[in-house]
């Protein structure tokens, strides 16, 4: 049989799989990569050399299975956290993707509802599917905010098991005030997720939820190495719960699902998280500057505690979207028609973005 013979329709795929495309943002070889929110700056050349060696002294005992509870790394992400957090409250895994799928795996499902807040981060919705966990959306106001009396009644009509709060969101880039999340938190009869990936990039006076934790058992908090810590390479998300969540998880998470190398990889980057997180400032002051400008030239841009900014807006983003990709900056078509978002970049990365953006919309 050749490849042409056989498709996807002949296999025995689950019908809500059917017609559906895999998620992700295209991979595209361009001067200015701004379209998945990483951080533009490597670790330096001394710290890739000494998670090297981390990897190598994991290298040298791969016949053996990893730690499967993965303790000094969650005991490191504990400390990190910094807010009277035990390991017993940390858990991590490949990326906050598989964080946040371990979550709907043991509080959603068949017969449940998992609730988030629209425009956000669009792999919620592809995971409560992949778990079976039936998707309610409830729309955010015009300025991107989480209107309480809405969020009520939505939880008081569909009892969801898991709420989803995203803050700093993804693609807004708006933070939620703690009074929002401790709101829904009291109401809603399951667990309430604040996905925090962008932490680190909020702006001066904007509490993380974690200061939430204690007052709240049914809370989590997740968050990532891939933004701030410029590790999405290394595939690591971890999050802060009641110890009792995360004895939840170990009833779904995969066996050994934390390789060696990858735990090797966390614990060293995590001894040097100062330099990691040297260039959040940078980029925070990078995106501030992006706002200002972007609002002086007469687009909109929605504030921003992360590192990327929402911008439009646009009758055509399709149009915007390919000609600045015709000048190699690579931005992503996400979010509210009429908008579109990049990643804080580089100075440089900046500057060809602002070209970019003022010789396709013929602004200046
Ligand atoms: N949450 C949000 C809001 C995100 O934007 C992302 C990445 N784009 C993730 C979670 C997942 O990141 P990772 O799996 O790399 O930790």
């Amino acid at each position: 049989m050749n490849d042409t013979d056989f498709g996807l329709a002949d296999l025995p795929l689950r019908d809500d799989l059917r017609g559906q495309t895999p998620y992700g943002a295209p991979q595209l070889s361009v001067d200015a990569a701004l379209n998945t929110n990483e951080n533009p700056y490597p670790p330096s050349p001394q710290l890739a050399e000494e998670i090297g060696s981390a990897v190598a002294e994991a290298a040298a005992g791969l016949n053996r299975y990893p730690d499967r509870d993965a303790l000094q790394l969650r005991a490191d992400l504990a400390r990190y956290l910094d807010h009277g957090l035990d390991r017993d409250q940390v858990w991590a895994a490949n990326g906050s993707n598989e964080v946040l799928q371990q979550i709907l795996q043991a509080f959603g499902g068949p017969g449940r509802k998992a609730m988030g807040f629209e425009p956000s981060y669009s792999m919620h919705p592809i995971l409560a599917r992949g778990t079976g966990t039936q998707w309610v959306p409830v729309p955010r106001t015009a300025e991107f905010a989480i209107d309480v009396e809405a969020a009520h009644s939505a939880i008081a009509v569909h009892q969801p098991s898991v709420v989803f709060l995203t803050s700093p969101n993804n693609p807004t880039g708006t933070a939620l005030p703690l009074e929002t999340i401790e709101e829904v938190a009291r109401i809603a009869p399951g667990v309430v997720v604040v996905d925090e990936a962008y932490a680190e990039f909020r702006r001066e006076g904007t509490p993380s939820a974690l200061t939430l934790l204690p007052s709240h058992p049914r809370l989590i908090v997740t968050r990532t190495m891939s933004k701030a810590f410029a590790l999405a390479g290394a595939r690591l998300g971890y999050l802060a719960a009641h110890s009792a969540t995360v004895d939840a998880l170990q009833l779904v998470r995969l066996p050994y699902h934390l390789s060696a190398v990858t735990q090797a990889v966390a614990i060293t980057a995590l001894a040097h998280a100062d330099e990691l997180l040297g260039a959040v400032k940078r980029l925070r002051a990078e995106r501030d500057g992006l706002v200002d400008w972007l609002r002086g030239h007469g687009f909109a841009a929605a504030d921003s505690d992360a590192n990327f900014v929402l911008f439009g807006r646009f009758d055509d983003r399709a149009a915007v979207f390919q000609g600045l990709l015709e000048h190699g900056v690579l931005v992503r078509e996400v979010g509210p028609p009429q908008w579109l978002r990049v990643t804080v970049g580089t100075p440089e990365e900046m500057t060809a973005f602002r070209r970019a953006l003022l010789d396709v919309t013929g602004r200046s």
